[in-house]
């Protein structure tokens, strides 16, 4: 099968092959592609970009895609992002045979190598997830800066308008991934985009707090936001 296709693409116009580069990259859910993962996903033989273009990353750059890294420089950070992808995509805890293309960027060995084991690496990610909680944030001095005026009444500072990556992740699963309104999931209505979003809104003096957010769909979420101005 997948020889056929080389075939195809081998004599491409090279616009073809950087557009088919970017296609998968996308294909992946990121900006850059690896030469194993554009092998599993990208319509010509990499054997071909390569030559064409004299280089993969040359190739990459023509396409306008980042540079792709080294899968031994990968960080823990990004190992946590890609789970919270996966979780998201899958709607609940993935299972140790879901890690694994397309949905997920690393394969399980990348996770057992680095934690132990797919329920160890679990684990550790919850504990990265509720680590971004305000008032045990240990990032940036100007999170922890936050972090204490939304705990100090004497002063009007407040919690800041953004909701993070993390916490929305963490409604979303709270939520058990369905609007809180009229009960739509991804899992039951394929489509469905649900947002996290101000129960009493930040405008009104809400806390961006995990107890003043909740898991919406994007009508009902729309709804919302009239219901507060009539
Ligand atoms: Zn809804």
């Amino acid at each position: 099968m997948k020889f056929e296709l080389v075939d195809s693409l081998r004599g491409a116009p090279d616009e073809t092959l950087l557009e088919d580069l970017r296609r998968s990259a996308k294909a992946i859910g990121r900006d850059t592609i690896t030469i194993a993962e554009y092998g599993e996903v990208g319509k010509a033989h990499p054997c071909t970009i390569q030559r064409r273009f004299g280089s993969w990353p040359k190739a990459l750059e023509l396409a306008g895609l980042q540079p792709s890294r080294s899968k031994i420089g990968i960080s823990d950070e990004e190992l946590f992002e890609n789970i919270k992808s996966l979780w998201i995509s899958v709607g609940r805890q993935p299972r140790y045979s879901e890690v694994k293309t397309p949905l997920s960027l690393f394969s399980a060995g990348t996770y057992e190598k680095r934690f132990g084991s797919w329920s160890k690496a679990l684990r550790e990610f919850v504990e990265w997830v509720n680590a971004d909680s305000p008032n045990q944030s240990t990032n940036t001095d100007e999170e922890l800066d936050v972090a204490r005026t939304t705990y100090n009444d004497s002063t009007k500072r407040r919690s800041r308008r953004e909701i993070s990556d993390r916490q929305r992740f963490r409604i979303l699963v709270r939520d058990g991934f369905r609007c809180k309104a009229c009960g739509a999931s991804p899992l039951n209505l394929p489509g469905t985009e649900l947002h996290v979003d101000h129960i009493l809104p930040w405008s009104k003096g809400g806390e961006t707090i995990d107890e003043n957010l909740e898991t919406k769909c994007k009508q009902c979420n729309l709804g919302k936001g009239n219901a507060f101005i009539s």
